[in-house]
This record gives C-alpha cells, sequence and structure tokens, in this order.
C-alpha cells in the first residue's frame, strides 16, 4: 500500500440544528465559527498571506493562499498579502513580482492591501526600543556561535549572557548606535530577555535584531541592521490588525515567543496562530531552498521548468488555476504531516480538463501511410466534434487526403493477441473518417524498419454518414500528412524516481534522469494553426497537452498529464473506489 494518501474529500460546514452551532471537519473553521460566535475580534476576520521573498512560490504556498483568501472570502473578511522581507541577502525583486503573479493567477485579490515587512521598520525599530525601556530586551556582545552555546538544549537550561543585565540607558544607546553603523556586522545584536532556562528554546532569549550592511530591494542603504523573522512576522501581523495568524506546524513552538512580543510593546493583539500541516508531495521536492539549488545547479530549466512544483511551473506545463484550487480545497486541512501523492494533482487536473479541454488529433510518432485507392488530388473536410462531454463546444472542420500519418505504435507486423490496431489484412477506422485496411508493408532495406504502409479504404464507411454501419475494434487518431503541422512535443515524468527524495542523505541522488523526452517530429491537425500560448488540448488517446508559452517562435506542446487515472488505480489497490 503506498504511504501517500488524501484524505476524504472535505465536506462542506454541516449546521447542527440541536446546537445551532455550525461544524466542519476543516479544524481551522471551526475554531473561526467559535470566535464568531463568542464574538472574539467583534467578528472580525483578517488573515494575511505572508511569503519570504527569497524564491517562487510552490504548491505548498498554494495551499496557504487557498486557507487564507478562501477563509477571507467565506466569511467576508479580508486576507493581507505581505511581504516578510527581513533578509536582504536572500531576497529580491523578482521573487517579489513572480509572487504577485502566482496569487492573480491563482484567483485571489489582495485589493488594495499590498503590504511589506520593510514598511514597518521605523516602527519595529520603535517596538525595539519599548522593549529595552520595559527592561525586556538587551544588547549582547556574544558572537554567533557563542549565543549558540550559551542557549543549552532541549535537556539542558541555557546559560545567562554577560551582557544580559545592561542598564536600560546604556541599552538604548547601544541600540540607536547599533543603528547608526558605528559596529561592524554581527558584533552585537538585539536580544529579548525573557527566559535562559524555558523549556521552549525560542524563549531563551532570542536574537530580535542583527548588524548586517546589504542594499535592501526596498529600503536601499537606509539600514545595517535588520529584525529577524521571529520579531518582525508577529509585530507585522499586529501593526495590521490581523485576527487569525494561520501557518504551519512548525511555529507552533515560536507562538509563546509571539504573544510575549506582542503584547510587551504599545500594538494590539495578538491575532490568534492557528498552526496547519504543511502540503508535501510525493516525488518531488518543496523547499525553496532545495528548489532553488534545482535551478541553480541546472537540473532543470529555471523555476519555471514544467517539472518544477512551483506555482509557475505548473502554469507552464498547463495546470489550471481552478485544478489548483480545486486539489486545495479536496486534500483538506490537518494538524498531522502526511504526504499527497502527486497522482492525486494530476486527477484533479485531468478532472478538470476532461469537460474544458477541446480533443484535437496528433501524431507524437508518425508513420506514413498511403491509401491508394483515394484520388491523388481530393481532400474531403470532414466533420469532428471538440468535445463528446461538452457538446456545446461544438465542432471543427478536419481535411482528409490520400497521405495521413498514423502512430507507429499503432501498427504491428506480428500483432499479438488483443491487439485491435493496424496489422498487415487488417482493419481499422480512422476517427471521423472512414475504415481504411492495410494491403502493403514498406521497410527500409537497410534497417528493415517500418517506414511506409499501403493501404485502401472503404468509401462507404465515413463516420457520420448513415450507409453501412460496419464496425471494427480499433479506432486511430490520425493527420493528412499535406495540411498537418509540424510540432515540438515534451514528455515529462516525475522529477524524482523515490516517492520521498527527502528520505535520501543527499536528495539529488534520486533525480530522475528521463523526466523530459523532447519529441521534435510531431504532426498535429492544421485547427491548430496559431493555437494561443498557454491554451489547452486533449490530443486525443494521448493526454492533455498545452502550447507552452515561452516557445512563441514554433509550435511546442508541453504534456500536462497523460490520460492514464493513475489515482483511480491507487483508489482501487487500497479498496476505496
Ligand atoms: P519553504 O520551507 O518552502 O522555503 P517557507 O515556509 O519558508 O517555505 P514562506 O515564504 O515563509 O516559505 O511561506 C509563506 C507561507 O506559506 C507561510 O505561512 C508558510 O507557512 C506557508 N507554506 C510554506 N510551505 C508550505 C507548505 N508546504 N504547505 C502549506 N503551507 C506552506
Ligand atoms: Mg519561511
Amino acid at each position: 500500500m503506498s504511504k501517500s494518501e488524501v484524505p476524504e474529500k472535505s465536506k462542506e460546514g454541516v449546521r447542527d440544528m440541536s446546537t445551532t452551532k455550525t461544524t466542519s471537519n476543516n479544524f481551522i473553521k471551526n475554531i473561526i465559527n467559535e470566535h464568531m460566535e463568542t464574538g472574539k475580534y467583534g467578528g472580525r476576520i483578517h488573515t494575511r498571506f505572508p511569503p519570504e521573498p527569497n524564491g517562487y512560490l510552490h504548491i505548498g504556498h498554494a495551499k496557504s493562499i487557498y486557507i487564507n483568501f478562501g477563509i477571507a472570502e467565506e466569511y467576508k473578511g479580508l486576507c493581507n498579502l505581505r511581504f516578510d522581507d527581513t533578509n536582504p541577502i536572500k531576497e529580491d525583486v523578482e521573487f517579489i513580482e513572480s509572487i504577485k503573479e502566482d496569487v492573480k493567477w491563482l484567483g485571489f485579490d489582495w485589493e488594495d492591501r499590498l503590504y511589506y515587512a520593510s514598511d514597518y521598520f521605523e516602527r519595529l525599530y520603535q517596538f525595539g526600543v519599548q522593549l529595552i525601556e520595559a527592561g525586556k530586551a538587551y544588547v549582547c556582545e556574544l558572537n554567533q556561535e557563542k549565543v549558540k552555546e550559551y542557549r543549552g538544549t532541549l535537556t539542558e537550561p541555557g546559560k545567562e549572557s554577560p551582557y544580559r543585565n545592561r542598564s536600560v540607558e546604556e541599552n538604548l544607546d547601544l541600540f540607536e548606535r547599533m543603528r547608526q553603523g558605528e559596529f561592524a556586522d554581527g558584533s552585537k545584536v538585539l536580544r529579548a530577555k525573557i527566559d535562559m532556562s524555558s523549556g521552549n528554546l525560542n524563549m531563551r532569549d532570542p536574537v530580535l535584531y542583527r548588524i548586517q550592511r546589504s542594499t535592501h530591494h526596498r529600503t536601499g542603504d537606509k539600514w545595517c541592521i535588520y529584525p529577524m523573522y521571529d520579531f518582525a512576522h508577529p509585530l507585522s501581523d499586529a501593526i495590521e490588525g490581523i485576527t487569525h495568524s494561520i501557518c504551519t506546524l512548525e511555529f507552533e513552538d515560536h507562538r509563546p515567543l509571539y504573544e510575549w512580543l506582542v503584547s510587551s510593546v504599545n500594538v494590539e493583539g495578538p491575532p490568534q496562530q492557528i498552526e496547519f500541516a504543511r502540503l508535501n508531495l510525493s516525488h518531488t521536492v518543496m523547499s525553496k531552498r532545495k528548489l532553488r539549488q534545482l535551478v541553480e545547479e541546472g537540473y532543470v530549466d529555471g523555476w519555471n521548468d514544467p517539472r518544477m512544483p512551483t506555482i509557475s511551473g505548473l502554469r507552464r506545463r498547463g495546470y489550471t488555476p481552478e485544478s489548483i484550487r480545486d486539489f486545495c480545497e479536496r486534500i483538506g486541512v490537518a494538524k498531522a504531516n502526511s504526504m499527497v501523492n502527486i497522482a492525486f494533482l494530476e486527477h484533479c487536473v485531468r478532472e478538470d480538463l476532461n469537460k474544458r479541454a477541446p480533443r484535437v488529433m496528433a501524431v507524437l510518432r508518425p508513420l506514413k501511410v498511403v491509401i491508394e485507392n483515394y484520388p491523388e488530388d481530393k481532400v474531403e473536410i470532414l466533420d469532428a466534434e471538440n468535445n463528446p462531454e461538452s457538446p456545446e463546444m461544438g465542432s471543427r472542420k478536419m481535411p482528409f487526403s490520400r497521405v495521413v500519418n498514423i502512430e507507429q505504435d499503432d501498427f504491428l507486423e506480428e500483432p499479438p493477441k488483443k491487439f485491435f490496431r493496424l496489422a498487415p489484412g487488417r482493419e481499422v477506422r480512422l476517427k471521423h473518417a472512414y475504415i481504411i485496411k492495410c494491403e502493403k508493408v514498406i521497410k527500409d532495406e537497410s534497417t528493415g524498419e517500418v517506414i511506409e504502409l499501403r493501404c485502401t479504404y472503404d468509401p462507404e464507411t465515413r463516420s457520420g454518414a448513415s450507409t453501412v454501419g460496419r464496425k471494427v475494434k480499433g479506432t486511430l487518431h490520425w493527420v493528412s500528412a499535406e495540411h498537418a503541422l509540424r510540432a515540438d512535443v515534451r514528455i515529462y515524468d516525475h522529477l524524482f524516481t523515490k516517492e520521498n527524495p527527502d528520505e535520501a542523505h543527499d536528495f539529488k541522488a534520486n533525480i530522475n534522469t528521463d523526466s523530459l523526452e523532447t519529441l521534435d517530429s510531431c504532426l498535429v491537425e492544421p485547427h491548430l494553426e496559431g493555437a494561443k500560448p498557454g491554451s489547452r488540448y486533449q490530443f486525443l488517446r494521448q493526454g492533455y497537452f498545452c502550447v507552452d508559452p515561452d516557445s512563441s517562435d514554433q509550435l511546442v506542446f508541453n504534456r500536462i498529464v497523460s490520460l492514464k487515472d493513475t489515482w483511480a488505480k491507487i483508489q482501487k489497490a487500497q479498496g476505496n473506489k
């Protein structure tokens, strides 16, 4: 049985009539419902999505975006987009722009509430001053190593810094001079004065400010001290009047510190922090640090490589925002970490595209077929329905002529049992066209490879015509050689061979070296002339494909997913149909 799992589809909130209390299997909503009923935060719901602009967003972030913006939407509240941009060394405007684009593309709107922690640098500094004045922070001169050494361990209490009992005046003076740039990088830090023997390591006088001369993408060289994430994050939430600070489980142990900070300075709050399990997806990695390595070390073609689990990669691959939101809804929220099988994500996009994507014919590995009894110069224009699942999508015209191409593996010279495609002397139907019969096989003399088939067609069997309803077992897709367009098709496989690449000592040891196959002599039906970048199709019998938005000079298709629903198979194997 696979380790990967997906919780049952989350249900709508259910109203329990006996208590008139709204309950749902989404524990976050249950907490919020309770707050709505008790009037905590005056019935206000204000959430935020707070990325650090140090990489591109991935599907895990999509879950967080979906939860934060989704809850605001559902409870008629507000959701901010805030960049927690406190570490200029790792940050870049390129990431800010991509994050904004991704959130919008997913279908969410922060309206006029786009914020940056860096906008609060002055206020945050003043909060530092307030802590010092209250005797709750001090300037420490232990170096990084010593700070770590003094912190102790889970089993041993920490040791107090020799600088811990400086006077308020001295601390104020030093903090001010840190800001003025009087001291070298790393020579001093501002630390909270809490409890070096706390069972929670985060409460052992955590560092709040560091000296670091680096140019910030927004504040330039105005600052040479920067707040730590754990200081800036909860206080930024408080400044913005956030009511529900929804984050991932690893921040559970930081909550006491966050509450301590917010209640120690002059600001409203704290919000209710609610932790949920982060999304892990099989056959991929999800940390920005690791994704960055894949990009920088050239394992992929950039952050938006269609094999990446980034939102921009999924977009380029051809995923729809609807399918990603549907995925986020169906995986639900939980308190325990688990791994979702990537086949489930593929299942969601397949379901979405089954109804939406027009069906067309494309031959990925062409084999020439000459229909000997079809007139040389004749072209018939056939009617082909665009999507039997959605009849309102209508039909299109397809030319048929004497020379067509079919898929190489739709022909076998010596067919095994149950092979209902073409073989010598056999008949098949060409989809939307005629029944043809294979009369002769032409091979390359030197290699023995089959290079052409000579066939005949039965003019009485045109699709849709009410003449002879003769049936054959196989139906093949095809294109008219004279009319088809040449295209490149990229077939993707999982980036990693193992379900959980993080299990290995080095995650890169499990990289799938065959994750990209480029087919460069594909033929697609002429209807696809001028197909817009990003448009999606079902290639009959092959899968869903998207016109690569980054290759505008020629027709390139990315395979989004095959038609084979591995998820359904996994479900069946597990016995839950
Ligand atoms: P990573 O660990 O991938 O580098 P991060 O947590 O450092 O991600 P942030 O930019 O800080 O990335 O994340 C913004 C928000 O997205 C945070 O609230 C974080 O909890 C949430 N988030 C990040 N990864 C996931 C995930 N895999 N599943 C759900 N939420 C996530
Ligand atoms: Mg983070």
